[in-house]
């Protein structure tokens, strides 16, 4: 705390992101980056477009990248948000459409970003705790006597557990709370889950959310987008344009757009992370480990006779570096990204020395 520090930013408990080490020969499974890298059509598209036009400054309204989005969701344009990175998206929602009287809904255990966005905006909320089996009982989510929510997230798959909920089950809690916004944080729908993009046109009060930092191996680029009805639209655009009115740069739209075209690279890169996430889990479990079921690319799990925080360490050591939450409930778990097949084989081996 410093004298020069507002009241807000003295009590704000900032997001820790998995550590980026800057060492040799390391597995790095611990945030969910793609094995593979982006399109080749997206590092061309962006190639190309490092010219002199740089010196202009980018299309505010990013209408290429929205007509791109709106194309492969069949939505309208106007329906599409753009932002750098759907940590930003999360951070305008937040503001825009989720700070309301009655206390914003979340799951106890999910990304640990949305707390804190909680402190930065100051919007009360609520956790609500996951079952015994961690997945998301949706009677919670409709509305009850006694009790006004204010908005709703939670991402589809949950992040760290890697469990979906039904397209089914998102329209139940959509339909059932039409007077407050719901977000769906589709980061990783893309590994397993149904994206609720196809419901946005018959419910207002939904905003679904994606990005292309995992499924399409572009963490590095910052580029995420937002659908839903043209009031939710607007509203993020007003918050927008009024703290960053050119949030995606032209080599990241040039970037974006060629690779949400790129149906084909994206659809192989899926099955990849697909496949190999069910050997991953079968090696884990012949070891003894307990595996959420997971539509995600990471596996989260447990073993019955090793302390969480002690193989977390223990694999670091080994130079394998995975994510590890000290967090009630879900302490003796690892995340584990799924990683190439040879990382894959390193982490197995590598468990099997440790809990020999
Ligand atoms: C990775 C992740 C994000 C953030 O993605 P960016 O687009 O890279 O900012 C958002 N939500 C969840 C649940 C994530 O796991």
């Amino acid at each position: 705390m410093s004298r020069f520090w507002s009241s807000v930013v003295g009590e704000l408990s900032p997001y820790v992101p998995g550590e980026q080490p800057k060492l040799q020969d390391l597995v790095k499974l611990n945030t969910n980056e793609h094995p593979l890298g982006p399109s080749p059509k997206a590092l061309q598209a962006m190639q190309a477009a490092c010219n002199d036009s740089l010196k202009l400054y980018p299309d505010p309204g990013s209408e290429r990248l929205r007509r791109a989005v709106a194309a492969r969701h069949q939505v309208q344009p106007d329906q599409v948000f753009v932002g750098n990175g759907s940590d930003e998206i999360l951070a305008h929602t937040f503001q825009a459409l989720l700070k309301h009287d009655g206390p914003l809904l979340f799951p106890d255990i999910t990304y640990s970003f949305y707390p804190v966005y909680c402190g930065l905006y100051q919007i009360a909320y609520q956790a609500v705790p996951l079952k015994a089996d961690f997945s998301i009982d949706v009677q919670d989510y409709l509305p009850s006597a006694g009790r006004q929510a204010g908005g709703i997230i939670f991402p589809n798959p949950n992040a760290p557990t890697g469990r979906a909920l039904p397209l089914s089950d998102i329209e139940r809690i959509v339909a059932a709370n039409p007077d407050i916004v719901v977000v769906i944080d589709e980061a990783y729908v893309d590994f397993g889950a149904e994206s609720a993009a196809s419901l946005i046109s018959r419910y207002e009060n939904l905003l679904v959310i994606q990005t292309l930092s995992k499924s399409r191996s572009l963490a590095g680029l910052r580029v995420g987008y937002a659908m839903g009805s043209r009031v939710l639209i607007d509203a993020l655009e007003r918050v927008k344009n009024s703290f960053n009115s050119y949030p995606i740069d032209r080599l990241a739209e040039a970037g974006a757009v060629a690779s949400i075209e790129d149906t084909d690279y994206f659809e192989q890169a899926c099955q990849f992370v697909i496949a190999t996430r069910k050997d991953l889990v079968s090696q884990l479990q012949t070891l003894g480990f307990e595996v959420l079921p997971s539509a995600a690319n990471f596996v989260f799990a447990r073993h019955p006779g090793h302390d969480g925080a002690a193989l977390a360490a223990a694999l670091r050591e080994r130079s394998i570096i995975v994510r590890h939450f000290k967090q009630t409930r879900i302490d003796q778990f690892l995340r584990i990204t799924v990683g190439t097949e040879s990382q894959c084989a390193r982490l197995i081996e590598t468990l099997k020395a440790i809990l020999a």
